[in-house]
């Protein structure tokens, strides 16, 4: 007979917020979906290491799931249940069904980004020292550029010449392909790099990636080992130095994700950040388009550009371009602007995930957990949520009863201590637009790190979580 419980006992389980572990009570056939779009997510990361690849990937799941690219529609009067996409410059995509209602009411919108921090290629980028042919970078986003050094790096991206014919580029991602490398001074001559403060062991001019070392033959011409290079890159791709004046080379790391832990619950990849929100929420979508009746409300799943900088950009979620693909769903411009304050997003990005290790940065208990759902994120912003869009309390308890009834376990989380540092997402723009918006995702170790960690159970609690939010909204 079971123990009956205390008066304590039962106001505790009452009155306290616990969290369980989402691995402790789940039935063997969720188990088995959980392995299942694990699986999927590391074929779509492989798939996707830049925006553009990240489209790409996308736009096909999209068109095998019938939806239609919006330019190739006649014209644009839209029914009920229509399932279509817009791409944006090859970097970013907008996807939609359109609603039963009228978009004056409003839309369900979940809102995510593709790009993640990498090593961008320079205007003039090739060079030779001492032999050596070298790339110089710029570094993209938020990185501790000393993390950089001695990974093993893939070349990803597009030349596009004066006539427009663009030349899609990617070396080291399959077997038996070159692969490139930033190097790092050896120990015994670091005593004085050792000294330096975190931030400048490594100095961002400094992030010069190996591209070569066998010199061309002929013992008339200067720089032989830079002309070398050029030579394979003119055979392959039919570039020369001034291309890479209008190119975007993007070098990411080269290895694939994989699971990591004897007993498989994470995943380890570059780009979680914040791919295991857009993988999701497209996956949500997709979900959402096979049903047999149009939805209430139009459902739009967002995957930006831009977001590791600012957002900034014709790509990025400040630009317009979000704005004018909801306008195509309105009659007016008034029933736009309508459709803005009625909207409902969820701004479907990644938190920190607690790390034991560095346990003094986290408030413990107002940190997300991996392991224990996906994390809403009232607000985000740093010193005295400064840039940060505060969903009101209102919107929250919305989003969190949608959770609940739906059974999609919910976590708080916070970015660490108060004025320990902080960031953004693409949510405040969505709020300047009248939009009730909170942040919602993946809890993440070593963000931004070249070898991000998830857990299993939280992308997928996540991808739950936003079936229900587009459904119930
Ligand atoms: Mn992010
Ligand atoms: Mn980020």
């Amino acid at each position: 007979m079971a123990k009956e419980k205390s008066k304590g006992q039962e106001l505790a389980d009452k009155l306290f917020f616990n969290l369980k572990n989402c691995w402790d009570d789940i039935d063997e056939k969720t188990e088995k979906e959980i392995d299942e779009f694990a699986q999927s997510y590391k074929q779509f990361l492989d798939k996707g290491k830049t925006e553009r690849e990240c489209v790409e990937a996308a736009v096909e799941m999209l068109e095998n799931n019938g939806f239609t690219n919006i330019d190739t529609l006649k014209d644009k009067k839209f029914k009920a249940g229509m399932k279509i996409y817009q791409n944006i410059r090859g970097k970013s995509v907008l996807a939609a069904i359109t609603g039963k209602k009228n978009s004056a009411e409003g839309c369900n919108i979940l809102g995510a980004h593709i790009d993640s921090p990498r090593l961008d290629l320079k205007q003039n980028p090739l060079y030779e020292d001492a032999d050596f042919a070298l790339f110089d970078t710029h570094y993209y986003g938020g990185i501790k550029k000393y993390q950089w050094t001695t990974v093993p790096l893939a070349m990803h991206g597009v030349f596009v010449n004066e006539d427009g014919k663009k030349t899609t580029v990617k070396i080291g991602e399959e077997q038996g392909d070159p692969v490139f490398v930033i190097t790092d001074l050896l120990p015994h001559l670091a005593k004085e790099q050792m000294e330096k403060k975190a931030s400048e062991v490594v100095e961002g001019e400094n992030l010069d990636i190996l591209a070569g070392s066998r010199p061309y033959k002929d013992k008339d011409v200067k720089e032989k080992v830079k002309l070398g290079i050029l030579e394979i890159l003119h055979e392959k791709y039919g570039i020369t130095e001034k291309d890479f004046a209008s190119a975007e080379i993007e070098f990411v790391p080269a290895y694939k994700a994989s699971d990591i832990g004897l007993d498989r619950s994470m995943i380890g990849a570059y780009g979680h950040d914040d791919r295991c929100c857009s993988f999701p929420a497209l996956k949500a979508i997709i979900a959402l388009a096979k049903e047999k009746t149009a939805p209430e409300k139009t459902l739009v799943c967002y995957l930006s550009d831009k977001e590791e900088t600012g957002s900034a950009g014709n790509t990025g979620a400040r630009s317009t371009n979000f704005e004018n693909f909801l306008a195509m769903f309105c009659d007016n411009e008034s029933d736009l602007r309508l459709c803005f304050s009625r909207s409902a997003m969820l701004s479907a990005d990644v938190n920190a995930a607690f790390d034991p290790t560095y346990a003094g940065v986290f408030d413990k208990k107002n940190a997300s957990f991996m392991g224990k759902g996906l994390v809403l994120t009232k607000y985000t912003g740093s010193g005295g949520k400064y840039g940060a869009s505060d969903a009101n309390a209102e919107f929250c308890a919305k989003v969190q009863a949608i959770m609940s009834r739906n059974k999609v376990q919910w976590q708080f989380g916070e970015l660490g201590k108060v004025d320990k540092g902080g960031g953004g997402t693409i949510a405040l723009y969505a709020a300047n637009l009248g939009m009730d918006v909170l942040d919602c995702g993946v809890p993440v170790l070593s963000m931004h790190s070249p070898f991000e960690v998830i857990s299993k159970i939280d992308l997928y609690t996540t991808y739950s979580g936003y079936i229900a939010f587009l459904k119930n909204a």
